[in-house]
C-alpha cells in the first residue's frame, strides 16, 4: 500500500515538475543555474530553519529551530546560563530534541547545568573526553538529577530536526585535547548546509577529512572561535563555505578572531559574521537560500593585540548599553550577556589561567599588556607546575 502510494506521488511530482519547467524553468535557470530535479524536489520539502548564534561573549551557543523542533548546540560558560534560558524562552521554546555538547571546556558547558534544570530535553550528546573539575561535575550532576542518558554520538550517524538532518562528522576517536574530542556536524535543510566543528583543531580536523564525508558548506561556524590552530588549509578547501560565523567575546584573551584565519577567508571572499561585533547572529535557511539578520563584517579586525589598528578602541555604542538600538540596530544582544561578558576570562578558571611564551619561557596573566602573539601557548596548568616547567613570571604583569 505504501509502496504504491509512494511510486504515483513520485509520477505526480515528475509530471508536475515537467509541465511546470515550461513556465517556470526560465527563472529557476536564471537564479541557480542548471540545478533542477532532485534538488528543486529536496528544497520545496525544506520548512523554515533559523540558526541563532547566541551571544555569550567567548564560547559558543547555538540555537536551531526547524518546523517546530529545537536543538541548542554549546551553552557557553558558567554566567551565561541563565542569559541563554531567556533567550530560548523569548524564542518560544519549550522543549529541546537535542542538546549538543561539543566538548568539556568551560565555554561551552557552563551553562548547561541551566538549560538542563530548566527545559525537558530529548537527547543529550557529549564528547568522549571527560574532565575531572567542577564545571563537568556540575554538568554530570545535572543530567543525572534529570536521570537523562548522555551519549557521544557515532561518526556517521543522521539524526532529524524538523525538516533539517543533521550528519555526525566527529569525535573520530578520542584525543589528548579536548578540543579535538569536539563533537563535529553537518546541518541542512534543504539545499542548505551548516558545518559546526566546536573548537576542533588541526588534528581533528584532518580526522574529519579522513572520513570521506562530503564538507562542502555553505555556513562555516569557524572552528575554536576562529583561532589559528584550526580551519586548516585543506579543510577550509573541502568546506568552502560562502560564509563564516565566529562566536567569540569581544577583547578576548586568547586574541579569537585570529589573523591567520581572518586572511584565508578573506582572500577566499568568504563573508564573515561575529558575534564580537554584531551580537547575537540569526540565519535563516528555506532550504534554498540562507539569509542572515546584519549585513556581514567588513572590519576583518583580528581580536591579537597590535595586530591591527582599532582593535582596543571602546565603539561608541558599548558604553551606552542599552540604547544601543537607536544607535545602532546592528548589535542584538541577549539580557544580561553585556554584563557577564565582562567577565569573559575570569569565568573560564578552568580553561585558561596563563599565557606563556615558549621562546622567552616567560608567563603573563590573562590581562597582561605584553602578552606575546608568536609563540603564544595558552597554559590551564597552576603557576607551580608552570614554573616546574622553567617558565619564568613576566615582570611587568607579575603573575
Ligand atoms: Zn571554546
Ligand atoms: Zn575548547
Amino acid at each position: 500500500m505504501k509502496k504504491i502510494y509512494k511510486q504515483l506521488l513520485n509520477l505526480f511530482l515528475v509530471a508536475a515538475i515537467l509541465i511546470g519547467g515550461i513556465t517556470a524553468g526560465s527563472m529557476i535557470s536564471s537564479a541557480s543555474g542548471a540545478k533542477a530535479g532532485d534538488a528543486e524536489m529536496k528544497s520545496t520539502e525544506a520548512e523554515k530553519m533559523e540558526v541563532h548564534f547566541i551571544d555569550v561573549g567567548q564560547g559558543d551557543a547555538a540555537l536551531v529551530i526547524c518546523d517546530g523542533h529545537a536543538m541548542l548546540i554549546d551553552a557557553g560558560d558558567y554566567s551565561k546560563g541563565t542569559a541563554i534560558q531567556n533567550y530560548l524562552q523569548k524564542q518560544k521554546v519549550k522543549k529541546l530534541d537535542y542538546l549538543i555538547l561539543t566538548h568539556p571546556d568551560s565555554d561551552h558547558i557552563g551553562g548547561a547545568p541551566v538549560i538542563i534544570t530548566k527545559f525537558e530535553i530529548d537527547k543529550v550528546f557529549v564528547s568522549n573526553y571527560e574532565k575531572d573539575n567542577k564545571t563537568y561535575q556540575k554538568l554530570i550532576q545535572a543530567l543525572d538529577n534529570k536521570h537523562l542518558k548522555y551519549t557521544t554520538p557515532e561518526v556517521g550517524a543522521q539524526y532529524s530536526l524538523g525538516t533539517a538532518e543533521i550528519t555526525i562528522l566527529a569525535p573520530n576517536g578520542t584525543y589528548d585535547d579536548p578540543n579535538d574530542a569536539s563533537i563535529a556536524m553537518m546541518l541542512q535543510n534543504g539545499e542548505n548546509r551548516f558545518l559546526f566543528t566546536g573548537d576542533a583543531e588541526e588534528n581533528a580536523e584532518r580526522d574529519i577529512l579522513a572520513t570521506g564525508i562530503d564538507l562542502s558548506a555553505d555556513v562555516y561556524k569557524a572552528g575554536h572561535h576562529g583561532s589559528r590552530t584550526s580551519t586548516s588549509q585543506d579543510f577550509f578547501e573541502a568546506v568552502s563555505p560562502s560564509s563564516a560565523v565566529i562566536s567569540c567575546g569581544e577583547d578576548n584573551s586568547y586574541g579569537h578572531p585570529h589573523a591567520e584565519t581572518l586572511n584565508t577567508f578573506r582572500m577566499n571572499g568568504v563573508k564573515v559574521y561575529r558575534t564580537d561585533e554584531d551580537g547575537t547572529l540569526i540565519a535563516t535557511s528555506d532550504g534554498k537560500r540562507i539569509t542572515f539578520n546584519v549585513p556581514a563584517s567588513e572590519t576583518w579586525k583580528s581580536g591579537e593585540p597590535g595586530a591591527n589598528s582599532s582593535v582596543w578602541e571602546v565603539p561608541d555604542q558599548k558604553q551606552e548599553t542599552g540604547k544601543s538600538e537607536t544607535q545602532s540596530a546592528k548589535k542584538q544582544e541577549v539580557p544580561a550577556v553585556k554584563e557577564s561578558q565582562q567577565e569573559t576570562g575570569k569565568a573560564d578558571t578552568d580553561e585558561i589561567t596563563y599565557i606563556l611564551n615558549t621562546k622567552t619561557n616567560k608567563f603573563h596573566k590573562l590581562s597582561c599588556s605584553a602578552l606575546p602573539t608568536a609563540n603564544r601557548k595558552d597554559s590551564s596548568e597552576s603557576r607551580e607546575s608552570i614554573i616546574a616547567q622553567g617558565y619564568e613570571p613576566c615582570k611587568r604583569c607579575n603573575p
